[in-house]
């Protein structure tokens, strides 16, 4: 008979498992490795997952990470410059973006890109309120910095469309990024460079 682990550890090893870049086997040393773990440190961890959903809340006005349902540190700061939105896939981009450093504006995350084979339409994406906050605001520029992998660029191509018809200047990153790839795994000297080298669309 084959040796089978008990089954709360198993089960968690399938949970690990789930997570991006985790196979079965380092599902099962994550699952050993906590195994060791002191009881304190294991409460602490179960907590976080409990109260992640919680305490880590979408911003209302741009769909960034924020605390208790409250505009993000971005939305809130006299800093930034609202005139310019630089539109995203994914919230986890925005840290990306502000490692380089250099850009001061406003941020919008529409929260996937159009995919009409798994049945992603314009309503399931975040585009309405991106339109609507160019009608309240002052905006002048929007920047879009999908990805270029063909659905990102159907993607840009709809939301420049339908930004244009507000007259509004519509820009995208410079093709220094990797076609296809992520901008959450670019460094920070190839978003600057993407950033400074935006074309209209
Ligand atoms: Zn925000």
């Amino acid at each position: 008979m084959k040796n089978e682990y008990p089954e709360s550890f198993q089960n968690l090893i399938n949970l690990l498992k789930t997570l991006p870049g985790v196979g079965r086997r380092t599902a099962e040393r994550m699952a050993f490795s906590m195994l060791k773990w002191p009881p304190g440190k294991l409460l602490e961890f179960g907590t976080a997952v409990c109260e992640l959903r919680k305490q880590t809340t979408f911003c209302p006005q741009c769909g960034n990470l924020s605390s208790a349902d409250a505009v993000c540190g971005i939305c809130a700061s006299p800093a930034r410059d609202r005139t310019i939105i630089c539109a995203v896939e994914e919230a986890s981009q925005i840290h990306s973006i502000e490692q380089s450093g250099l850009f001061k504006g406003v941020y919008h995350v529409i929260g996937g890109k159009l995919s009409p084979l798994e049945g992603k339409g314009a309503g399931e994406l975040n585009i309405l309120n991106l339109l609507k906050r160019i009608e309240e605001g002052h905006v002048k520029e929007v920047i879009l910095a999908l990805s270029h992998d063909v659905e990102g660029q159907a993607t840009s191509i709809y939301i420049a469309e339908e930004i244009k018809r507000k007259s509004v200047h519509v820009t995208r990153l410079a093709q220094g990024l990797p076609a296809g790839s992520d901008i959450s795994y670019a460094d920070s000297a190839t978003i600057a460079a993407a950033l400074h080298g935006r074309r209209p669309l």
